[in-house]
């Protein structure tokens, strides 16, 4: 079906929706960029999508026409009378809620699989992917994650050991995830231009590594990176349990925490119990 819509351009100025910096608004108008952000998941013929931050909905549309059936969560009510117009040219896949994304559980909002898919605000985007991928039910309802954040953010997730970038968030995204850059998207792709570069990285659940507990890996991390550069025989004195952990697992204690693999630190935490 292909459904004519007014430019993004025109529809920030009859909607008045001039860039919010305190809501982290860089607002993407480029419609063939937003169709490969939305094509990065796979099909959504029929998929129900999680949008955080639709804004005046450059890429709500690509998800409509995508056929998807999007749930869209905006905190800019200036934004709501763009998105309803948005709804009414895609009769009955868009439901628009006014309000904070971080205090909106998804799946009791839609009630089956989805994906999340978002251009996410900076100031709030790592809080959301952390608690997305930090749940305790695992696999967790959402089939992907497709994000945008600044490109430091995103070197952050997908990471490896033994580089400055690889820490607790690295970890959190890969010990039961796989993650990936899925596009690098320059900064002048945005309105306005933010400072940095970014990317948009693709996570998918795999199996989680069996007899680890989510709140042990994050109290081991926790300690060890809180104090990076301390070999673990130090940073991790204040875990009850993971020296021994060390000596079980033959992990020198001498080591620091950015050479410690996600297999090493789940071997680790499954020790500590
Ligand atoms: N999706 C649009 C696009 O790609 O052009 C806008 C993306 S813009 C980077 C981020 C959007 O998130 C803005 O529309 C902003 O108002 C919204 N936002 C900011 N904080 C939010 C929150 N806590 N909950 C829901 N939406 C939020």
């Amino acid at each position: 079906m292909t459904v004519s819509l007014p430019p993004l351009r025109d529809v920030i100025a009859r909607h008045g929706l001039s860039a919010s910096k305190a809501l982290g608004q860089n607002f993407l108008f480029d419609e063939k960029l937003l169709d490969r952000i939305a094509a990065i998941p796979g099909s959504l013929a029929g998929e129900h999508v999680y949008e955080v931050g639709p804004g005046p909905g450059g890429l709500t549309r690509a998800l409509l026409r995508a056929g998807a059936h999007v749930v869209a969560v905006e905190r800019d009510h200036r934004c709501l009378p763009a998105l309803a117009e948005l709804s009414e040219a895609f009769p009955g896949q868009l439901r628009v809620i006014e309000g904070d994304a971080l205090k909106i559980d998804p799946f009791t909002e839609i009630g089956a699989p989805f994906h999340i898919v978002s251009n996410l605000p900076y100031n709030v985007g790592t809080a959301l992917a952390v608690g997305w991928l930090g749940g305790n039910a695992w696999p967790p309802t959402w089939k992907s994650l497709t994000l945008m954040f600044q490109r430091e953010v995103a070197d952050r997730i997908v990471s490896s050991p033994g580089t400055g970038a690889y820490g607790r968030l690295a970890i959190l995204a890969q010990w039961r995830s796989n993650a990936s850059i899925a596009m690098p998207v320059h900064r002048s792709a945005f309105t306005p231009p933010p400072k940095v570069m970014s990317a948009v990285v693709h996570i998918t659940p795999k199996d989680a590594a069996s007899g680890v507990k989510m709140s042990v890996l994050e109290n081991l991390t926790g300690a060890a990176f809180g104090q990076r550069r301390k070999m673990l025989r130090q940073s991790l004195k204040s875990v009850p349990g993971a020296l021994e952990a060390l000596q079980k697992t033959g992990i020198a204690e001498d080591r620091r925490p950015e050479t410690i693999s996600i297999a090493e630190w789940c071997a680790l935490a499954r020790e500590v119990g």
